[in-house]
């Protein structure tokens, strides 16, 4: 007898990935649910990356990532108005400073005109410098992409799981899938909070993807390679030293390090590429930083002496082999997408229509599915503290405001813990880091996390 279980879908894993596919199976009708092991969404890759809304122009061509990044574009663009997520109009170059970079050129705007991107061109270093004057004279030419830009990493992630909640979908924070076992059709997973039944298991953990594949199937399909990036953000008063996005000419190996406003109105230096052992431990080291704001004052000059709000870094769930590691498993139900290292946040979107076509049954569709609101945190768009009503301001760094924070801890997904609140609203995230502002936030969210925010402290 075939059982009816109480899922269609499972999607393991609450990063950027695990959200845009819980947000698209909900929307196509499915019955789902995501699990995910940390206090809040976002506990692992995607809690620290670069905010880049990549076009593809130098994927490989041909390749699933390139199309699950075009995909993921598109559709950012297309939904982002109704999800009230902001996108900052940048554009990028990449700026090449010796012989052998400018050589390297014209085959990077001949990748991306073979990859669609045909918007892309070379420029002479006169144009380079006429739109960003901030920057070392020694730069030999560039290539100018003019659509890459910058989006809010954190923003988006929510919006999607938010989407899925009200229109739906469950979310089940601190739960961390164990084992699964399929028979007869349908997968039985054990959690640490009980068993969860459902006819398919779509496998997002991230740096946890091959280890949660190996509990599932028995086998040992690939293997995560964290690597690790560490970055710098500038103060506030850098973003009017750079308005583009400052890639360098990549290597076989890694993008290399990048300087870039954020959506929060920062300059960011990095990331780095360390290969390491933890998947985990994300520490940064004075030596790198100091190499990063180095390189940064190097291309940029005007830089030399400007402060730093925040040290941060992130991992990515890196494998054996560049690409992707996506695998569907009509007999076993089973989907994993797995490897999404380092154009996650835009290929999101993209990887979740994939996997949906790959689950290929058809659901009722959602005929008029909800659409929540992110918060409004990006600098260039309208923020809480400019409507009336807000209360006060608790964070004045990055004018956070007490209705803000309210909001955040009521609805659908409140914040469990300190981290989901600052990635919520930017409180504690400004240039005192907390200092000022930790103690009215500890005393608003008093016995609501279960790691409390310790007053006039900072948290572990
Ligand atoms: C330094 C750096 C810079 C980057 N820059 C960019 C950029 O500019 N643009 C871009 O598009 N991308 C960028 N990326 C890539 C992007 O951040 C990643 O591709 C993306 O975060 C991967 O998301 P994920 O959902 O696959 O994994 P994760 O974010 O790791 O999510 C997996 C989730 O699964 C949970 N989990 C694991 N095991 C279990 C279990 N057994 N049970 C329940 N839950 C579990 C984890 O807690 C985690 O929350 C960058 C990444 C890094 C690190």
């Amino acid at each position: 007898m075939r059982l009816r279980a109480m899922y269609d879908v499972v999607v393991v894993g609450g990063g950027v990935v695990g959200c845009a596919v819980a947000r698209r199976f909900v929307l196509e009708g499915a019955k789902v649910a995501l699990l995910e092991k940390g206090a809040d969404i976002l506990s692992g890759a995607s809690k620290g990356n670069s905010a880049i809304l990549h076009t593809g122009f130098d994927a490989p061509t041909g390749s699933l990532e390139l199309a699950c990044m075009q995909a993921g574009y598109a559709e950012y663009m297309d939904i982002r108005a109704r999800l009230r997520l902001p996108v900052l109009e940048t554009g990028a170059v990449v700026a090449a400073w010796n012989e052998e970079e400018l050589a390297k050129l014209p085959g990077i705007v001949q990748t991306a005109h073979a990859n669609g991107v045909t918007d892309v061109r070379q420029i002479a270093p006169d144009e380079v410098l006429a739109r960003e004057p901030r920057l070392s004279p020694h730069v030999l030419g560039g290539v100018l992409v003019p659509h890459e830009h910058v989006i809010d990493p954190w923003s988006a992630p929510l919006a999607y799981a938010l989407q899925a909640l009200v229109n739906g979908g469950e979310v089940r924070r601190n739960t961390v899938v164990l084992s699964g076992h399929f028979a007869n059709g349908m997968w039985r997973l054990e959690t640490n909070t009980g068993t969860v039944e459902c006819t398919t298991v779509i496998n997002c953990a991230g740096l946890y993807g091959d280890i949660l594949d190996q509990r599932l199937t028995g086998e040992e399909n690939f293997a995560i390679k964290p690597r690790k990036g560490q970055f710098v953000v500038f103060d506030k008063a850098a973003a009017r030293h750079l308005r583009t996005i400052l890639l360098p000419v990549p290597t076989e190996r890694t993008k290399g390090i990048v300087i870039t406003p954020t959506a929060f109105g920062n300059l960011l230096v990095g990331p780095t590429a360390e290969e390491q052992d933890s998947r985990d431990h994300a520490a940064v080291d004075e030596e790198t930083l100091r190499m990063l704001v180095d390189k940064a004052v190097e291309l940029v000059p005007s830089l030399e002496g400007m402060g730093v709000t925040a040290v941060y870094a992130g991992v990515r769930p890196a494998t054996e082999r560049k690409e992707y590691r996506v695998r569907h498993e009509t007999a076993r139900n089973y989907i994993v997408l797995g490897g999404i290292r380092s154009t996650g946040l835009t290929a999101a979107l993209g990887l979740a229509r994939h996997a949906w076509k790959l689950y290929a049954r058809m659901h009722e569709r959602l005929t008029n599915p909800i659409w929540p609101q992110a918060p409004r945190l990006a600098e260039h768009c309208p923020r809480d503290w400019q409507t009336p009503g807000y209360g006060e301001i608790v964070c004045h760094c990055e004018m956070v405001t007490q209705r803000e924070i309210e909001v955040t801890l009521t609805g659908p997904l409140p914040a469990q813990d300190y981290n989901g609140l600052k990635r919520r609203t930017r409180a504690g995230m400004g240039r005192c880091q907390g200092f000022y502002c930790n103690a009215r936030v500890a005393e608003m969210t008093a016995g609501r996390f279960a790691n409390p925010l310790a007053v006039g402290g900072t948290h572990g």
